[in-house]
């Protein structure tokens, strides 16, 4: 799926994303995924699950040793979450976009950190940055039968 073409010239992509535990708390999980739906992105995956250390530890080893990891590890397995991966043209920077910035502060109403987070940590929902990393964190947590291929009928209008 990453390398099909949906409308000649767009790159078809897959792209993880996982609601954090605060917003299940919340009672955001509605909310998030509306929103992800409403901009047009196909969900191909979807499960909830309570993170294992070591999936978190992988998920984030780029961060090993700055002064959130252990805060962070701690946070995102702290409670069951919500991870999907949504699929679509350029979903990578396209969901990027849609989440907004890592810092609420910095974060433009409209993104679903600008709309809902306040805490750089509790910041709602992770999502991939980058075609490798998508590759990998999908892995990480779905297998390839809990992946579905499938039309939406409404793609062309999207
Ligand atoms: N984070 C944090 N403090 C920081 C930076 C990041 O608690 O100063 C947490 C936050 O939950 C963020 C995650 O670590 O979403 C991963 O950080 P990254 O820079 O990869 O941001 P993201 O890709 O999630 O926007």
């Amino acid at each position: 799926p990453n390398t099909e073409i949906r409308e000649g010239t767009q790159v078809e992509e897959r792209t993880f994303v996982y609601l954090k535990p605060n917003t299940i708390q919340r009672q955001l999980v509605g909310e998030v995924i509306r929103r992800f739906e409403r901009r047009g992105l196909k969900i191909v995956g979807m499960k909830m699950l309570w993170m294992s250390k070591e999936q978190a530890v992988e998920l984030y080893k780029e961060h090993i040793g700055k002064d959130f990891y252990e805060p962070l590890i701690k946070f995102v397995t702290s409670g069951p979450v919500v991870a999907m991966v949504l699929e679509g043209p350029h979903a990578i920077e396209l969901v990027r976009h849609t989440i907004g910035n890592t810092d609420p502060l910095k974060a433009s109403g409209g993104t679903i950190r600008g709309d809902y987070a306040i805490s750089v940590r509790k910041n709602i929902v992770h999502a991939s940055d980058s075609l490798e990393s998508a590759t990998r964190e999908i892995s990480l947590f779905f297998k390839a039968e809990e992946l579905f291929d499938y039309p939406l009928l409404l793609e062309e209008h999207f």
